[in-house]
Parts: structure tokens; C-alpha cells; sequence
């Protein structure tokens, strides 16, 4: 999977653990991101404030999934309840960061620069995972995010290849800009497509764009692999939800967390083991 100069595989054991802790501080902050940015509030200023009285947080309620369990979630001033979500998705982000150190498979070629393609693994589940949030909350994928998310993506994608070689930087570039433009429009015609056979709209307007980022980072290949899953996830997850009856048989639910996850999924081991997954139950007897 690495290759035989990595110097981050003797080391796991030592960035583990302060690798979790700066996840968890990430996912604190992206907490913030998706409860301000659909509000349009400021990212920065003013600090950590309980939703609920206004007061700010003293620098021990800041600490990530601790505070929570400490103040045994709630309110250290008026005692109301704080969302478990919050915890939730601070030990989610470091569990991610810590996955992101340690599948690292060979991604933008054989000789990519091991230390960028980790921060880059990083910038992509920090990037995606408040967007998942604001998409569970609103039914919506904010504009800008997705926008800088397309560039952040071919920018990585270029940097390592360059760092390789000029000819290496030109292919991976290109790729990665076909595939941007394979998500984007691809997710338009079948949204396009959907709207005519159901009347309805099918797919969110946010969705398609979600798609080109995903090409951006994951290059032709492993956005269709991303993208199949995405599909797998949310007919079952749909699907059981609407048997359930947790969701009316026309109501909309979010697509967006499911691309998201197949992305970090395609991400973190490539795209041959999840094809060499979902090959056999397409092409029956396929030798992958
Ligand atoms: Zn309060």
C-alpha cells in the first residue's frame, strides 16, 4: 500500500495520538461552522457561546468531547441540555484524522509526496464534514465551501503531481479536471433526467456541484466508485427509512452525507476494493 520511503509509517505510533487530539479540535471548530455559517454569522468572533443563555464558554467547556462528558451535557449556567450531536461529531473528526494517518494508499501516483497527500486527507474530511452537517440540518450544501472545496482539490492534485514530475503534474491535472466536469455535468443530466420522469425535483441543486468537488480530489476513477456508493448507501438508508416509516414516500432527505462518504471511503483505500466489493453483485462470476 506505502511506499518502501515512507517515513510516517514508523511514526503512527507516536502522531496517533496527537493526531486524534487535533481531529477533535477540528471537529469543535467545524461544530461552529455548520451551526454559524447558514446563519451567516461571523466564524471567528464572538467566541463559544451556549445556543441557548449567550453565555460564553469558559476555556474548559471548549475542550472537545471532555467538557461535554464533564458537565454531563448540559448548560453550566442555565442547565439546559447540549446536544450529544456535539461530541458526536468532535470524536467522529478525530477518528477520522487518525483513519486518514493510517490508510494511505497509493493516491496521485507512486512517488506522491506521503507528508502532502496526509494534510490533503485532512483539508478533505474537515472540508466535508460540515457541509454533511449543514445538509442534515437544512437540506442545503453551502455555495462557497463547495466552490473552494473544487479548487483546494485540483490544486492538491496538481501540487503532488508536479512534486513528481511535469508530466506526471500534467496527467493528474487533467484527469482531475475531466473529472470535475464528469461530476458536475453528469449529476445535472440525471437530475435533469429525474425531474422529467417524476415531475419533480429529484436531485438538490447542491448535489451536482458536491459531485464535480469529488472529482476534483478523487480523479474519473474514483469518483465513479465514490459516487456508486453513494448511491448503494442512500437507496438502502432511504429505502429502510421510508419501510420505517421515518420518512413520508415523498419526502426529500439529504444526499449529500451519503457522496461525502464515499468519498472518504474511495479516499482512504483507494477505489479497487470497494469495485472488487460491488463488481461481483453487478457482473455475476466477474474475476476482479
Ligand atoms: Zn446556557
Amino acid at each position: 500500500m506505502s511506499s518502501p520511503f515512507d517515513p510516517i509509517q514508523s511514526l503512527i505510533p507516536l502522531l496517533a495520538t496527537p493526531v486524534a487530539l487535533i481531529g477533535a479540535c477540528i471537529g469543535s471548530f467545524i461544530n461552529v461552522v455548520a451551526w454559524r455559517l447558514p446563519r451567516e454569522e461571523s466564524l471567528i468572533w464572538p467566541g463559544s457561546h451556549c445556543p441557548r443563555c449567550g453565555t460564553p464558554l469558559a476555556w474548559f467547556e471548549n475542550i472537545p468531547v471532555l467538557a461535554w462528558l464533564m458537565l454531563r451535557g448540559r448548560c453550566r449556567h442555565c442547565h439546559q441540555p447540549i446536544a450529544a450531536r456535539y461530541p458526536f461529531v468532535e470524536s467522529l473528526c478525530a477518528g477520522l484524522w487518525v483513519a486518514v494517518l493510517l490508510a494511505r494508499p497509493d493516491r496521485m501516483g507512486a512517488g506522491a509526496e506521503p507528508v502532502l497527500l496526509l494534510v490533503a486527507g485532512w483539508f478533505l474530511v474537515s472540508w466535508l464534514l460540515p457541509m454533511v452537517l449543514i445538509d442534515l440540518d437544512r437540506l442545503w450544501l453551502p455555495e462557497p465551501m463547495l466552490r473552494w472545496g473544487v479548487l483546494l482539490g485540483l490544486a492538491f492534485a496538481a501540487l503532488l503531481g508536479f512534486l513528481q514530475d511535469p508530466a506526471t503534474g500534467r496527467r493528474l491535472l487533467l484527469e482531475h479536471l475531466v473529472a470535475t466536469a464528469l461530476g458536475l455535468l453528469g449529476f445535472e443530466a440525471v437530475s435533469a433526467l429525474a425531474e422529467r420522469a417524476l415531475g419533480r425535483p429529484a436531485l438538490g441543486l447542491g448535489d451536482a456541484k458536491l459531485a464535480a468537488l469529488m472529482g476534483a480530489w478523487l480523479g474519473p476513477g474514483g469518483l465513479g466508485v465514490a459516487v456508486a456508493l453513494a448511491v448503494f448507501g442512500g437507496a438502502l438508508v432511504g429505502g429502510l427509512a421510508r419501510i420505517l416509516g421515518r420518512l413520508g414516500p415523498n419526502q426529500p432527505f439529504p444526499f449529500g452525507p451519503f457522496l461525502a462518504a464515499g468519498t472518504v471511503l474511495v479516499w482512504l483505500v483507494g477505489p479497487q476494493p470497494w469495485l472488487r466489493l460491488m463488481l461481483p453483485a453487478l457482473v455475476p462470476g466477474s474475476p476482479v
